[in-house]
């Protein structure tokens, strides 16, 4: 007599409903749909990752403990999660539950995002005595999506901000994460996206912020006792944008009460905007379950603009500005600063300035004097987060696993290289490149330089590695 997965479930449900509060209940239970039972495992349907993480990091233990009721101690549950993600590939898939029982959870209590407001609320942007909350998005109004050029740099970033700004909270690009060097128009796009929803629809609530004065407001708010307010203000917003969240590294009080905001917001469907410097998988010291939220939407990249986008991007700079430049001279500054948009606005005006403080012409002399001792100025030391990424990617590793403790030989000589490069190419301390890389000691680090240098002797192969990697790492 073999029972339905419907039958199975029906009676884990009933279990659940009086152990856990109905609006929970109904939010995270209901929604559910048996599918499968195969002797043991029953599969159940869930509607996303989110809501999956979140029965996995509230309640496993009572779903556990409801299906070993129903269906003994082997008990095994599957969740089948239906994924409208990225570009509507609808690509169901399944993840199993930890089966052993030693899962962690966290036994602290749910801090429910559905609990009601409290009356009053206090704005961290201070504005005492409105009690119809009025909130200044803080957004540029000179950042838009038309003077933001497109290039096939930030093709897919803009278009997707495009689409957010179009139905905000409405797209699965929620959150949206605009990650990129320094320079190459995160700031700029996402306040772009901002001022177009806030056009589009001056209802909603919109609201621009940095994580570090985020993290400046969460600690006076720990200070003055106002913790509450300040996470009951932030889960008022339609619309968050929160600029260099590479800032919350480290910080874990700031990233938990994120994670909360966060939370509450994605799951009453406003949208979620953020940038970084860095794609998730490269960024450290921010909890694992902050990181998979940020990786639930799309993470979008702005590379380095190529030539043609350069020059659009200066022409219509000084188009705007209502300066003249001989093409040449335009064409000379944008094939020579390549570093990123920033230094190509700073080149061009450090030009303007040099022409009108010596009354001269701008001409290509001047171009290129000028910019000579830009480039010079400005050339980049190469950080140990870059060689870590240039050495990762040569060898098709991802950073966790070249930082990783493992000894497989492989991954030691990909970690090793990436030592003896950022020796070789920074001013950083032995000690603290072996925090950097995997938390070492300088030891280690003094033994990967040696062990490089060796095998670069000896094995003709390693060499072909170190050379590649060098030319990489030289441009
Ligand atoms: P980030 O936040 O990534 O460091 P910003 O958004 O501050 O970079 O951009 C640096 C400068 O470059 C800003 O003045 C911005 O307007 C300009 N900029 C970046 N990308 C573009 C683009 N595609 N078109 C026009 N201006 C751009
Ligand atoms: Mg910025």
């Amino acid at each position: 007599m073999s029972q339905t997965p419907s039958e199975v479930w029906k009676n884990c449900l009933s279990f659940l409903k009086d152990n856990i509060q109905s609006q929970a209940y109904k939010t995270w239970f209901e929604p559910i749909i048996p599918v499968k039972l195969n002797d043991n495992v029953l599969s159940i349907q869930v509607p996303s990752k989110f809501f999956y993480e979140w029965l996995e990091e509230h309640y496993v233990k009572i779903l556990r403990l409801a299906l070993t009721k129903e269906l003994g101690p082997q008990a095994k549950l599957v969740y089948i999660i239906k994924m409208e993600n990225t570009f509507g590939n609808k690509m169901p898939f399944t993840e199993k539950i930890p089966s052993s029982s030693s899962s962690s959870i966290k036994s602290q209590s749910i801090d429910s995002p559905f609990s009601s407001f409290a009356s009053e609320l206090k704005n961290p942007f201070v504005i005492p005595g409105i009690r119809n909350l009025q909130i200044e998005s803080q957004l540029n109004p000179n950042y838009t999506f038309e003077n933001f050029l497109e290039g096939d740099s930030n093709r897919l970033a803009r278009s997707a901000g495009i689409a957010v700004s179009n139905k905000p909270g409405g797209t699965s690009f929620n959150p949206l994460l605009i990650y990129g060097g320094v320079g190459l128009g995160k700031t700029h796009l996402a306040h772009a996206i901002g001022v177009d929803v806030k056009q589009k629809y001056p209802d909603k609530t919109i609201l621009y912020i940095s994580a570090e004065k985020f993290t400046q407001q969460y600690v006076d708010s720990v200070k003055k006792n106002t913790r509450n307010d300040f996470i009951h203000f932030y889960q008022l917003i339609d619309n968050l944008i929160v600029d260099d969240v590479q800032f919350l590294s480290g910080k874990s009080g700031t990233q938990d009460v994120f994670f909360h905001i966060f939370n509450h917001l994605h799951q009453n469907g406003r949208q979620v905007i953020l940038t970084s410097d860095k794609a998730p998988i490269d960024m450290q010291d921010i909890e694992q379950r902050l990181l998979s939220r940020f990786k639930w939407g799309l993470s979008a990249e702005l590379q380095n603009p190529n030539y043609e986008t350069r020059l659009s991007i200066l022409k219509n700079k000084l188009y705007r500005d209502g300066v003249e430049i001989q093409d040449e001279i335009v064409e000379y500054v944008a094939k020579n600063i390549n570093s990123n948009v920033r230094e190509l606005e700073g080149a061009i005006i450090s030009l303007i300035a040099q022409s009108s403080f010596n009354n001269a012409e701008i001409n290509i002399e001047l171009a290129k004097d000028v910019i000579n001792k830009f480039v010079k100025n400005n050339r980049r030391e190469v950080s140990i987060d870059y060689i870590q990424k240039v050495v990762s990617d040569y060898f098709q590793m991802d950073i966790q696993t070249l930082q990783s403790k493992t000894r497989k030989r492989h991954i030691v000589q990909a970690r090793q290289i990436a030592m003896y490069f950022a020796k070789k190419f920074t001013k950083a301390s032995l000690a603290s490149i072996g925090t950097q890389i995997g938390r070492r000691d300088h030891a280690t680090v003094l033994h990967a330089c040696k062990t490089v240098d060796n095998l670069s002797f000896t094995d003709k192969q390693f060499r072909k590695y170190v050379e590649d990697l060098n030319q990489k790492l030289s441009n």
